[in-house]
């Protein structure tokens, strides 16, 4: 049921935070993993982690050639793709009437767009193999709105509905396509969050039943759950992983 051994997993941004978490629970399961992230000491650093084969292919999946080398790459260096992860994400904090068009459109690239190019390039090779898994990462804001997040809170929730429609299209080939909803994690991300905005280590503190902020090793589990046989039958699924944060009025 969780055994990835002889399987490929792509994860983009799986040099660090929420990526590297899921990236050391796959290849705690067996697979191989390949590091899709623009800094190459970081990347580095996480292949050094994940052990076993790990690999590194400097990317940025906001550029549709660069995308096309790292698939490319994967083909000629693993000879086969099972598992996608689109975790690749930034935030821009500022209100709607402050985000300009070209922050705006670097958010939705990084965090969105990817997650089609990427399933996009990926899905040849999967329908060939007649399986694969794809496992996109939302947010609370996949549900909440937020004031200082537009971009933000339109690509996670457009990621939801992107996972949707893929998971609908390529059932019968076999790929299941879920989202993973993170709570509030503690991970570079937040912690510029936190310096920035006052109270928000406590209040997360206060609002998340589980009563402390999630790490990346949170994601080990969803990940093998996600990549692997024990979820063959759930697709278009959009999971929390928040220590209930979501539940609360
Ligand atoms: P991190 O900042 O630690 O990780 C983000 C990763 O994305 C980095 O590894 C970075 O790698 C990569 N990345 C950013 N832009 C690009 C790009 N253009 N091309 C390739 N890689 C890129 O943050 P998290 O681990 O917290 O975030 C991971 C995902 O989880 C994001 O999608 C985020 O929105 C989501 N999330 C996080 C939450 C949290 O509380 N932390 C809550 C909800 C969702 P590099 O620097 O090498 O480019």
């Amino acid at each position: 049921m969780f055994n990835l051994h002889g399987k490929v997993a792509i994860v983009t941004g799986g040099n660090g935070g929420i990526g590297l978490g899921m990236g050391l629970g796959l290849a705690g399961a067996g697979a191989t993993v390949v590091v899709a992230g623009r800094n190459r000491e970081k990347s580095l650093a996480a292949v050094a982690q994940l052990g076993r084969g790990a690999l590194a292919v400097e990317t940025d999946v906001t550029d549709e050639k660069s995308v096309e080398r790292l698939f490319r790459r994967v083909a000629d260096d693993c000879g086969r793709v099972d598992i996608l992860v689109n975790n690749a994400g930034i935030n821009i904090r500022k209100p709607p009437q402050e985000l300009s068009l070209s922050e705006w459109r670097q958010v939705l690239d990084t965090n969105l767009t990817s997650a089609y190019l990427c399933a996009h390039a990926a899905y040849p090779a999967m329908k060939a193999a007649g399986a694969g898994k794809i496992i996109n990462i939302g947010s609370m804001l996949s549900i909440f709105g937020a004031s200082f997040a537009p971009a933000y809170a339109a690509s996670k929730g457009g990621i939801v509905q992107f996972t949707k429609a893929c998971a609908s299209a390529w059932a019968g080939d076999n790929i299941q396509v879920n989202a993973v909803l993170p709570g509030w994690i503690d991970t570079e991300l937040t912690r510029n969050a936190r310096k920035e905005v006052p109270g928000l280590h406590d209040s997360v503190l206060r609002r998340t039943p589980a009563a402390r902020w999630g790490v990346p090793d949170d994601f080990r589990g969803i990940a093998v759950f996600l990549a692997g046989p024990a979820s063959a039958f759930i697709t278009g699924a959009a999971i929390t992983v928040d220590g209930g944060y979501s539940i609360q009025g």
